[in-house]
């Protein structure tokens, strides 16, 4: 049986996944980890013939105790019900499109299967919550998108006011019935303390509040399944199965890199991990031992937004899963500026003709100087996170032309919004909790 702890328990007291997922964060403020990672035969998912059918076969695998085989089935065929598509940059290099959902960043897949699986505990238990998510950009219209709708659910979004780009901001406000939407005038990490200290506010403590951010372990273990589903298709390509493989990752609250480990953990075999970060520095600091890396830095608006996370929540969690030595040794990291993560844009676009958001430009560029500085000939996959429709602004900069406009955006422009303007405190928040 799987069962999970807090990284901040020294006595590893042990929880289901139901209680996990309904808590978000553990009472004592640290994260849940799995007590142990269950080794997942390829052939579980050699056969699959969607990342669907991965996560039948590994979510089972892991929930098997918790939840009937013929209802998980049913939630993650609802949840993942769209593709996830692996486009050839070269003969080594891939990018895994994981922005089919229906907000078009990877964040649709933990969103989706969270909600359904807290749907489902939920309705047996009769209860209800409110769920706190503090968003740089995507996390936030995944979640309201997820979960609007849900009588049992409601949803509050925090986003940092003017730190989103236009379209980004408009699938936060869009009118959802259950949610409710906030900008904060701050920055992510204002947005993110004021989630983590209404989870421990006292006067707030008769609220059923929870937390859908990469905080919950319910969103890491779908992520790690697109990780499984990309290295079977790429080594089904070369009939290098079970081969090892890179995946570079762009990284900010560093949810992605933890569940890429969970895969690796899995039995995924996994030469290096290329954690691709902007300006903010803080991990790639960290994994070059950097004597200041220990502290965490104010957050730096750039272009790739959604990775503006000055103190990643997910590094305490991969700190408890590997150590430090293990980290550094499996995770190679850089910072990619924001004239480099232009430039990359307009090279990939120039030389293999695709069209490369700014956060996956990021990952794009942090690959290329990975493959420079170590010839390392492992096949590369890198995550595309968002579409580039979500960033026209950016790029234009780069390209000198708009993306092709996207339907799932344009009609968002339709639909009535509600937004309010709050400062960024606890109190300001509580004003509207209580
Ligand atoms: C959330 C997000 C990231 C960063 O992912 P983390 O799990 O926070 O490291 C990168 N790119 C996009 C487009 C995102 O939405």
């Amino acid at each position: 049986m799987i069962r999970y702890y807090s990284t901040r328990d020294p006595h590893k007291n042990l929880v289901r996944f139901e209680e996990a997922l309904l808590k978000g964060l553990a009472p004592d403020g640290g994260l849940y980890i799995p007590n142990r990672i269950p080794k997942i035969e390829p052939e579980a998912w050699l056969e699959a013939r969607s990342i669907a059918e991965v996560g039948i076969a590994v979510l089972g695998t892991w929930l098997k105790d918790e939840i009937p085989a013929t209802d998980l089935e049913a939630i993650v065929r609802d949840a993942l019900n769209f593709p996830c598509p692996l486009v050839p940059l070269s003969d080594d290099l891939f990018v895994l499109e994981l922005f089919h959902g229906p907000t078009l960043s990877f964040k649709d897949f933990g969103a989706r299967t969270m909600a359904r699986l807290m749907q489902y505990f939920l309705r047996q238990r009769g209860e209800r919550r409110i769920i706190l998510v503090a968003t740089s950009g995507d996390t936030g219209s995944a979640v309201a998108d997820g979960f609007a709708g849900q009588d049992n659910i409601e949803v509050v979004l925090l986003y940092p006011k003017g730190m989103v780009s236009e379209v980004q901001e408009r699938q936060l406000i869009t009118e959802r019935p259950g949610v409710r939407s906030f900008a904060v005038e701050g920055t992510f990490d204002d947005c993110q303390r004021m989630v983590k200290e209404a989870f421990v506010d006292p006067e707030l403590a008769h609220l059923p509040l929870s937390s859908a951010n990469s905080i919950n372990i319910g969103r890491l273990l779908p992520q790690a399944l697109y990780y499984l589903w990309a290295a079977r298709q790429v080594n089904s390509l070369g009939e290098r199965v079970g081969a090892e493989i890179n995946f570079c990752v762009p990284s900010g609250n560093l949810g992605n890199l933890t569940a890429g480990i969970l895969a690796a953990l899995m039995g995924q075999p996994v030469h290096k991990f290329i954690a691709a970060h902007n300006d903010n520095h803080f991990f790639p600091d960290f994994l070059q031992g950097k004597a200041e890396a220990y502290q965490f830095h104010p957050t730096i608006a750039t272009l790739s937004n959604a990775m503006d996370v000055g103190s990643p929540s997910n590094f305490e969690r991969l700190y408890t899963l590997l150590g430090p030595e293990k980290l550094r040794a499996w995770v190679w990291g850089t910072t990619v500026s924001n004239e480099a993560t232009l430039a990359r844009m307009k090279k990939t676009h120039q030389t293999c003709g695709y069209m490369a958001c700014p956060h996956t430009a990021v990952g794009l560029e942090a690959q290329a100087r990975y493959r420079a500085q170590t010839a390392d000939p492992t096949p590369t996959i890198s995550l595309a996170c968002a579409h580039p429709a979500k960033f026209p602004e950016v790029v234009f900069s780069a390209l000198g032309q708009e993306p092709p406009p996207e339907q799932a955006l344009q009609v968002l422009y339709n639909r009535p919004t509600r937004v309010q303007t709050i400062g960024p405190t606890l109190q300001a928040l509580k004003a509207f909790l209580l």
